[in-house]
């Protein structure tokens, strides 16, 4: 298993979230801070922790039109 793997299972609420559109005030699950930032380039999208200290991140293909697919 990659670490890549792993972190989706930390990241599944927040991007949930994100799949039912509601990016805003999205608490990071590994330092529980309301620090998330949310971009969409093309169909992927980031969401990243920009808390000083933390800055964990994962970028995929996680919007609902995408997952419909
Ligand atoms: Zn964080």
């Amino acid at each position: 298993m990659s670490d890549h793997e792993d972190d989706i299972i930390f990241w599944q609420d927040v991007l949930e979230s994100v799949q039912a559109g509601r990016a805003a005030n999205l608490k990071c699950p590994f330092c529980q801070k309301e620090s998330i930032e949310v971009t969409k380039r093309e169909r992927v999208t980031s969401v990243k922790c920009t808390a000083k200290g933390c800055g964990h991140y994962i970028e995929g293909r996680f919007s609902a039109e995408d997952v419909a697919e």
